[in-house]
C-alpha cells in the first residue's frame, strides 16, 4: 500500500493551493478529486473571480486577502502567466449600506488605497455602468479578479512538478484513523497517510457528515450577456470587477469582459438560501435566471442588455454565517478541514494553501484562525 506524509482530499480551489504549498515544503502528497482538475462541477469555474483587498464583510479577511495577493503575483511569475489581474474594483451602493460603508470602513482602517466617487463621477469614468439615484461607490485600485481555472492548473503542474501525486477521476469513499495516522479508501484503492486534509468544497458536510461540519451547496447562476455595439465601454480599461447592491433589483457582482465572450455576471442572495445534495446534478441554468439576471443589466448596465451568450452553474459552500472554516477534524490528531468559503474564498485560496502547510508542518500558522474554528458553531 502507498504511504503519504499527506492526503488531500479535493483538487479544486483551496486543494490544489494545498498540494503546492505542502510538496514545495518537501512532503510526499497525494492529492484526489473525483472530477477532472480544474472542472465545471464546484465551486471554482467561470474564468474569473472577485480579488477585493479593502472587504465589506469584515476586516477579519484583510491579513489573509493580502497575503493571498503576494502569493498570486508569484504564482503568475512562476508560471509565466498573469494569474491576479490587478483592474481596481468598485463597491456600489447607497451610502448607509453595507456594500459602501463596509468597504469604506475597511479601506480606512486597514490603509487601503482607495477613492469615494459619486453617481457622477462613476458614469464619466465607467458609462458602462448607470447607478440608482444617490449611490456611491468606493473605487479601489488594488482589487481586481483571479483567473481561477488558470490557477488551480499552475497549483496542481507546480505541485506535480514538486514530486506531489495528483488522481483526477478518483473519490474518496472513506477514512479510518490508527496510531499511525489514516487509512484513505478510495474508488481506485486505499491509502496510507500522516495527516489528512479535506478540501472537498460544497462536499464537505457530506464527506465529514459524521462530525456534523456545516456546510451546505447552494446552486448559484452565472450569465454572459453580449455587449453588441458597446464592447469597448465593458473592456478592462473602462470597467472594473464590480459589486451593486440595489434595494429593489438585488445584490449582483461582476467583471470586464475577460476569457469567455460577453459581460460576466452573478447574483449573491442573502442566507438561509435553499440547500441541495451535491451529488444530484444541478437544474441547468434557464429562462427563469436569464430573466432575474436581465432585470438587474436592462436598469444598471444597459449597454450589455443583448442577448445571452453563456450561462453557467455553481455551488456555493456555505456555512450558517458564511464565514469560511479551518480547523482540525474533531477528535482526530492531525485531519483538517478547510472550506466552507460561502461563495467567496476563491481570492484567499493562495494564502489557504500556505495555512495548510503551516498547520501541517507546525501545527500553527501566522494567521488568527480563532474566527474559522468549528466550535463557534456549538458555541455561538
Ligand atoms: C458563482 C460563483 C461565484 C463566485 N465568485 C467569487 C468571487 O468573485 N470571488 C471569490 O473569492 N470567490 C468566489 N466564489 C467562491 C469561490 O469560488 C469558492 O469559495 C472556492 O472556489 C471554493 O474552493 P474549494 O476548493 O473549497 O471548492 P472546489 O474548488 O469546488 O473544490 C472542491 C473539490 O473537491 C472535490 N471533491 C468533493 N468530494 C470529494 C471526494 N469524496 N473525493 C474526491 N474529491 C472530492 C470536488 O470534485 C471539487 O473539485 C464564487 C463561487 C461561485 C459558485
Amino acid at each position: 500500500m502507498r504511504t503519504f506524509d499527506v492526503a488531500v482530499i479535493g483538487v479544486g480551489g483551496m486543494g490544489s493551493a494545498a498540494c503546492y504549498h505542502l510538496s514545495k515544503a518537501g512532503l510526499s502528497v497525494l492529492g484526489v478529486d473525483q472530477f477532472s482538475i480544474p472542472n465545471t462541477r464546484g465551486s471554482s469555474h467561470g474564468s474569473t473571480r472577485i480579488l477585493r483587498l479593502g472587504l465589506h464583510e469584515s476586516t477579519k479577511y484583510v491579513p489573509l486577502v493580502q497575503r493571498a495577493a503576494q502569493l498570486w503575483d508569484e504564482l503568475g511569475e512562476q508560471c509565466g502567466q498573469t494569474i491576479f489581474h490587478r483592474i481596481g474594483s468598485l463597491d456600489v451602493s447607497l451610502p448607509d449600506k453595507a456594500i459602501f460603508s463596509g468597504s469604506l470602513s475597511a479601506c480606512e482602517r486597514c490603509d487601503i488605497a482607495h477613492e469615494v466617487l459619486d453617481r457622477a463621477e462613476i458614469r464619466k469614468r465607467h458609462p458602462a455602468l448607470m447607478p440608482e439615484p444617490n449611490m456611491m461607490a468606493v473605487f479601489q485600485p488594488g482589487s481586481g479578479f483571479v483567473a481561477p481555472e488558470m490557477a488551480i492548473s499552475a497549483h496542481v503542474n507546480l505541485a506535480i512538478a514538486a514530486g506531489a501525486e495528483i488522481h483526477g477521476h478518483e473519490r474518496m469513499l472513506g477514512w479510518t484513523s490508527d496510531a499511525g495516522g489514516y487509512l484513505v479508501t478510495t474508488t481506485h484503492g486505499q491509502y496510507r497517510t500522516r495527516h489528512l486534509i479535506i478540501t472537498a468544497g460544497a462536499w464537505i458536510g457530506k464527506v465529514l457528515a459524521a462530525a456534523a461540519v456545516p456546510v451546505q451547496a447552494e446552486r448559484c447562476v452565472l450569465g454572459w450577456f453580449s455587449t453588441g455595439p458597446n464592447s469597448a465601454i465593458f473592456s478592462d480599461k473602462k470597467l472594473p470587477v464590480w459589486i451593486v447592491d440595489s434595494e429593489e433589483l438585488g445584490h449582483f457582482y461582476g467583471f470586464p469582459a475577460h476569457g469567455i465572450p460577453g459581460f460576466k455576471l452573478g447574483r449573491l442572495r442573502e442566507i438561509p438560501s435553499p440547500a441541495i445534495d451535491p451529488d444530484i446534478p444541478r437544474r441547468e441554468a434557464d429562462r427563469e435566471d436569464e430573466d432575474d439576471m436581465r432585470s438587474f443589466v436592462r436598469e444598471i448596465f444597459p449597454g450589455a442588455n443583448g442577448p445571452v451568450l453563456s450561462m453557467e452553474t455553481c455551488f456555493f459552500e456555505n456555512t450558517p454565517d458564511r464565514s469560511p472554516i479551518i480547523d482540525r477534524i474533531p477528535g482526530e490528531a492531525s485531519a483538517w478541514v478547510v472550506g466552507g468559503f460561502s461563495g467567496h474564498g476563491f481570492k484567499y485560496s493562495s494564502a489557504v494553501g500556505e495555512i495548510a502547510r503551516d498547520l501541517i508542518l507546525r501545527g500553527e500558522c501566522n494567521f488568527d484562525l480563532t474566527p474559522f474554528r468549528l466550535s463557534r458553531f456549538s458555541n455561538p
